[in-house]
């Protein structure tokens, strides 16, 4: 069949019939069309490049169109794009499996790989709730979370979500109901306060009983407001869930390959969870790919009571072009100054942005690793300000109150330089300063 859709129509069509996310169908901003992409730049259809501030949310971090993750999947193309993982396996898979065990905390050695960030988070929940079933524990079936967090779209993952960002009420009868403590408070060094873990506390003492497991975001709470906060809170949390017999479950899916300063968020607390959750940066960008990863101990209690068999398996599970992307993706980031490269990031986030601290307007900046947040007291206009960011040959995607980036790693001083100035440009003509 030739093209159903002209150069003068298909935008039009796209518009009227495709969803995008969180967005209406009818009457939405309509989407910018992107023809190409190259390291940090976007080309539109139009021919107007812009430097990318997003990563596309957190995943391209080496940049897009590598050489290098291109010839990964073209060779894996020719071998095999896909085969089932039901009964079949392949090298890939176990490279993939080999790279993110030698990566993570010792302890986790159990891999099990799905399609995207949300599926492996209600892996994590149902590999939580099936180990307490293998104990003989059913009754521990609910989650523990913190307030502003985000853990995907699909029903059990939104059921940890914020309640109010995730919209509960509108699912009340769809959802699970779980526990939520106060989020800890906002920090930009490591400083504590004892009382951050008081509600938390209380909550595991007074329903441990039913916990499975405490799902969070280890030190940055991304889509539920860039908030980072002290890592003195990760190791409170799990030295109550080990005396409350909890299991904890970090997903880092955000936070993962490096974007903090550290491989994993974890790290910087010392805390090893039980369970952790990675996606989003593991292919660079290229895939659709996530992985939970687990202890021996849990495995072993599942494999070795009934049903015998962890009751989970998407049917791309694997999928081996995925699995290429990210060994190759895995590979260029240890072979990288990767820790160099964040560091930098930090201190040029630092100068561009601190300044606005001052503005009226600007309640607060945030800097963490490759991670450089402005929070407005008001949120933004934002197809007043998308238009700014985009004459401005930049990418920016702000939500709410928050202005933020997460560039690709090998962003180069000029262009993170020429991104910093139109964010902050644009933020000032926004807040008429
Ligand atoms: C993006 C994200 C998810 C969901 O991943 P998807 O691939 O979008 O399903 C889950 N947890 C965190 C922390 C995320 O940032």
């Amino acid at each position: 069949m030739p093209n159903l859709l002209d150069d003068s129509n298909w935008l039009e069509f796209e518009k009227n019939h495709v969803w995008h996310p969180y967005a209406p169908l009818e009457g939405a901003l309509p989407p910018y069309p992107v023809k190409n992409a190259q390291g940090v730049h976007l080309t539109l259809e139009d021919g107007r490049q812009l430097i990318d501030g997003m990563s596309s949310w957190w995943s391209v971090i080496h940049g897009y169109n590598h050489p290098v993750i291109n010839a990964a999947a073209k060779a894996q193309l020719d071998e095999m794009s896909h085969v089932m993982f039901g009964g079949l396996t392949h090298r890939p898979a176990a490279e993939l499996a080999a790279r993110l065990i030698t990566l993570t905390p010792e302890p986790l050695t159990r891999v099990f790989f799905c399609d995207s960030g949300s599926v492996s988070v209600e892996v994590a929940i149902k590999i939580a709730i099936q180990y307490w079933h293998s104990k003989g524990q059913p009754g521990k079936q609910r989650m523990l979370t913190i307030r502003r967090g985000y853990h995907g779209d699909t029903c059990g993952a939104m059921a940890v979500c914020d309640p109010e960002t995730g919209m509960h009420h509108l699912f009340a009868e769809a959802l699970p109901k779980h526990l939520f403590a106060e989020a800890p408070t906002v920090t930009k060094d490591a400083e504590w306060r004892d009382e951050d873990i008081a509600d938390f506390r209380n909550l595991v003492k007074q329903n441990h009983s039913e916990i499975a497991a405490v799902i969070l975001e280890p030190l940055v709470q991304g889509a539920g407001g860039m908030r980072f906060y002290a890592p003195e809170y990760l190791r409170q949390v799990r030295s109550l869930c080990d005396s409350y017999d909890v299991l904890l479950i970090a997903d880092e899916i955000a936070t993962g390959f490096g974007r903090t300063g550290t491989l994993f968020a974890c790290e910087q607390a010392e805390i090893v969870p039980d369970i952790m959750c990675l996606g989003k940066a593991i292919t660079g960008g290229y895939m659709s790919l996530a992985a939970t990863l687990t202890t021996s101990e849990i495995s072993q209690a599942i494999s070795r009571n009934a049903p015998k068999a962890f009751m989970h398996g998407p049917t791309f599970m694997a999928n081996p072009l995925a699995c290429a992307t990210a060994n190759a993706s895995i590979d260029l980031l240890l072979d990288s100054p990767w820790q160099e490269r964040i560091a930098r990031m930090s201190e040029t986030f630092f100068e561009h942005l601190q300044p606005c601290q001052d503005w009226g307007g600007v309640a607060d900046v945030r800097i963490k690793g490759g991670i450089g947040v402005l929070e407005l007291e008001q949120p933004v206009d934002m197809p007043s300000i998308t238009m700014r960011f985009v004459d401005k040959g930049v990418w920016v995607r702000p939500f709410g109150k928050l202005v933020y980036v997460m560039p690709p790693y090998i962003i180069n001083d000029e262009e993170l330089n020429s991104l910093l100035t139109a964010m902050t440009e644009a933020v000032a003509e926004e807040l008429c300063i």
